[in-house]
């Protein structure tokens, strides 16, 4: 199991992600201001998720099986403030709240167990080097 969030998605595509105007790129921020919409005279939200069934514009996921921020780096506070459930020691009600608005179980501390596990065995599993130049061959060049 990967990182639980990609396979999830569930909390963009259930909360109203809204931030102040400052941080779209139209104002010096980094936010795509295309993304936004206005909400209130200093607020933007991002697109998509000012509706009765909110999901970003620019969420690239299939809710539940796999899902990708497409603008990870440059993506609003508010998702970055976001915690999964138990990734740093606690539950989080946001997370918790947007999983079973899916229908998907609440993350465990399990989930990060069976993560860290994955992490290891692909550490683990690297190709071998390739074998040392024959001996012969060196000591051809040594004479
Ligand atoms: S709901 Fe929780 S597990 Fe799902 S993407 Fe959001 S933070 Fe990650
Ligand atoms: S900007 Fe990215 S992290 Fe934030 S709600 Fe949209 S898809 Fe999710």
């Amino acid at each position: 199991m990967r990182h639980p969030c990609m396979t999830c998605g569930a909390c963009c595509a259930h909360y109203r992600v809204s931030m102040h105007w400052m941080e779209t790129d139209a104002a010096g921020g980094v936010v795509p201001h295309a993304l936004t919409e206005a909400f209130g005279p200093h607020q933007a939200v991002m697109r998509g998720t000012w509706e009765a069934q909110p999901r970003c514009i620019a969420l690239d996921a299939d809710i539940g099986r796999h899902s990708r921020c497409s603008i990870h780096p440059v993506r609003p506070q508010p998702c970055r403030d976001v915690q999964a459930s138990w990734e740093h020691g606690a539950a989080s009600p946001q997370c918790d709240k947007a999983r079973s608005a899916h229908g998907l179980p609440v993350l465990t501390t399990a989930d990060w167990a069976r993560s860290i596990s994955v992490v290891l065995v692909e550490a683990i599993d690297v190709p071998e080097p390739p074998p040392a130049a024959a001996p012969m061959a060196v000591a051809s060049l040594q004479a």
